[in-house]
């Protein structure tokens, strides 16, 4: 390709809107441009690197066994009724009526379409195992768009699916999955770490995410994990806590209310009775599936939405709002706000309290009157309905390993991709059945596998960059070298750089020639920003026959002849797995 009619722009500064690295350098690269919130064109130069990531999970898919098929990106609403999303999904699913008022949706993922289809065609147990799988675009009207490729709201994704007949078919085809997808991100250049994670809205009970480990601001998910090889996405981690005073007789002889004006926050509530807050009961209200529900934790502690959603069943969990609070209070007679709450007299609510919760004695505890509280209370004598206790707590750093006990460490991670044992949750509702040895109809058990492609390509460069641009892996990059000739009218320049970029094309190497009549600087510099792996400088060395070989990822410089500049790169794309 000549640099002079490579459709790319490269921006002087980065786009404003523009937060992390990979957005920045993508946009300025010339690689991406938005076209609306959440939605990109992908310029040639991004749509070699996204069929180069295509290709390679194609490969390790169908090296695992799996078949490619590709399903419609509109699908009707019925499907989504029978598998019961078409309510719990929320406002990620963007809905559509057609002309005959018939009411679709954008595909967010394929669970619903690929079951049906199975349904169609998977009649016996001699069909199973199968894994299909596609590469598509998906649409989600994610909350918060941001960050470029890494949270669009268009974004392709490859989707996996696989039915058996046992959970221990299953648990194959998910370690099959797993070890496809260690190899999928080592040869796209990419370092993940497989961490323990919560099913969310897909469901299911087992399920890994694959992240990228950085340390830039693009990591949304924080992962805790230990040197014994514990780690877990914070959704879903569980640790063991130091020895804390929860008792608190030391402070409180005898139960009764106590004024607490003005103190609105933990803090301002430990002051003012000079405790630790391990002895404070802490109530929060949130909203689960439009329904409040009361979340009961030791104080020093915080509350993680997900495992608390997934304790009662729920799809959407948020915080309740003031107006929200006030209502549930007026609802049940009292007039207390946000501070001052307790689940005495709660009726009616489901009540999930921690199981840091158990051990708590004497504790001091809010009872729905503005500036009051009880002390020395003890659960059993609250006279609550029920309580459902569950593990509904944020892991932090400095707990311990639930496994080994060590501390645990954390940090943050983009997740690239997941694998999920189904089991029969799609297929049981929508009624997808095989026949077994015996005529016996079964429905089948399931698992899915999704990998961001766009999102991995944004991955690789949040892990491969530098102050100047892009460092792509070269299995991933849009090309493997550029040759820059630093003046296009000196003619033995440009006799050697037109003879490299020859040869380099007939022996496969991808190569750009930089044939601009620009100033070598500005070369150099869109070079450096667009990420080729390897530069090959043609100036005034080449009278003495040497020319100037440069590794991006390194730095690293060498004056080689042309011919051993050439055979380097034949050699090295011949070794790109
Ligand atoms: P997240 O928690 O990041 O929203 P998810 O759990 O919703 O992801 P899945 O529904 O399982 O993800 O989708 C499979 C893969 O698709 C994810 O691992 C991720 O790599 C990618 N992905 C999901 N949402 C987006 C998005 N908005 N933009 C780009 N890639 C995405
Ligand atoms: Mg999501």
């Amino acid at each position: 390709m000549r640099m002079s009619k490579l459709f790319v722009q490269t921006l002087r500064e980065y786009p404003s809107d523009a937060e992390v690295v990979s957005h920045k350098m993508l946009a300025r690269a010339g690689y991406i441009r938005k076209l609306t919130s959440g939605v990109y064109n992908y310029l040639p130069l991004m749509w070699r690197v996204l069929k180069k990531i295509e290709n390679i999970v194609r490969e390790e898919m169908d090296n695992a066994g799996a078949q490619e098929l590709l399903m419609p990106f509109v699908q009707p609403k019925e499907l989504w009724e029978e598998s019961g999303r078409w309510d719990a999904y929320g406002k990620e699913l963007m809905r559509l009526k057609d002309r005959h008022d018939r009411i679709m949706c954008l595909g967010p993922t394929h669970e619903e379409i690929i079951t049906a289809v199975a349904r169609d065609g998977l009649k016996s147990y001699k069909q199973m195992p199968v894994n299909l799988y596609q590469i598509q675009s998906k649409f989600r009207d994610e909350v918060r768009p941001r960050y470029g490729l890494l949270r669009g709201r268009e974004f392709i994704m490859k989707d996996a699916y696989s039915f058996d007949t046992s959970e221990e078919g299953l648990d194959k085809e998910y370690n099959n999955m797993a070890r496809a997808y260690k190899k999928i991100f080592e040869r796209c250049g990419l370092d993940t770490k497989m961490v323990q994670s919560d099913s969310g809205a897909i469901g299911g009970s087992v399920s890994h995410e694959f992240m990228v480990i950085t340390d830039t601001d693009a990591g949304e998910n924080d992962v805790f994990y230990c040197d014994c090889g514990y780690s877990a996405n914070s959704n879903h981690a569980v640790s063991k806590l130091p020895e804390v005073v929860v008792d608190g007789k030391k402070y409180f002889s005898e139960t009764k209310i106590v004024d607490t004006p003005n103190t609105h926050s933990i803090d301002e509530l430990c002051e003012f009775l000079s405790i630790p807050s391990t002895i404070i009961l802490k109530t929060l209200v949130y909203i689960v599936d439009k329904k409040p529900v009361l979340a009961l934790i030791r104080a020093d502690k915080t509350v993680e939405e997900t495992k608390l959603m997934n304790s009662v069943g729920g799809m959407d969990i948020r915080i309740a709002s003031s107006a929200e609070i006030a209502e549930l209070m007026a609802e049940h007679g009292f007039d207390a706000v946000a501070g001052f709450i307790g689940p005495c007299g709660m009726t009616g609510i489901p009540i999930v309290a921690d199981e840091t919760v158990r051990d708590m004695k004497n504790f001091v505890v809010g009872i729905n009157q503005t500036d009051k509280h009880q002390v020395g209370a003890n659960l059993s004598d609250l006279g609550l309905d029920e309580i459902k206790y569950a593990d509904i707590r944020l892991v932090e750093a400095g707990d311990f390993c639930p496994e080994c006990g060590k501390s645990l460490k954390v940090t943050k991670g983009i997740e690239v991709g997941n694998i999920f044992k189904l089991g029969t949750k799609y297929s049981k509702p929508m009624n997808a059945v095989y026949l077994d040895k015996n005529g016996k109809s079964h429905p089948y058990v399931m698992g899915c596998y999704g990998i961001g492609i766009s999102r991995t390509a944004a991955a690789a460069v949040e892990a491969h960059y530098d102050e100047h641009g892009i460092k792509w892996p070269i299995a991933i990059a849009p090309y493997h070298v550029v040759i820059v000739p630093v003046n296009i009218q000196d003619e033995l320049q440009m006799k050697v750089a037109e003879k490299m970029y020859e040869d380099l094309k007939n022996a496969g190497v991808e190569v750009v020639i930089d044939d601009r009549d620009e100033r070598a600087g500005v070369k150099f510099k869109d070079a450096d920003l667009i990420g080729f792996p390897y530069r090959v400088t043609v100036g005034k060395t080449i009278n003495e026959g040497l020319v100037e070989y440069k590794i991006r990822e390194t730095g690293d410089v060498e004056k080689v002849t042309p011919e051993v500049a050439v055979e380097h790169l034949v050699e090295i794309v011949k070794n790109i797995k």
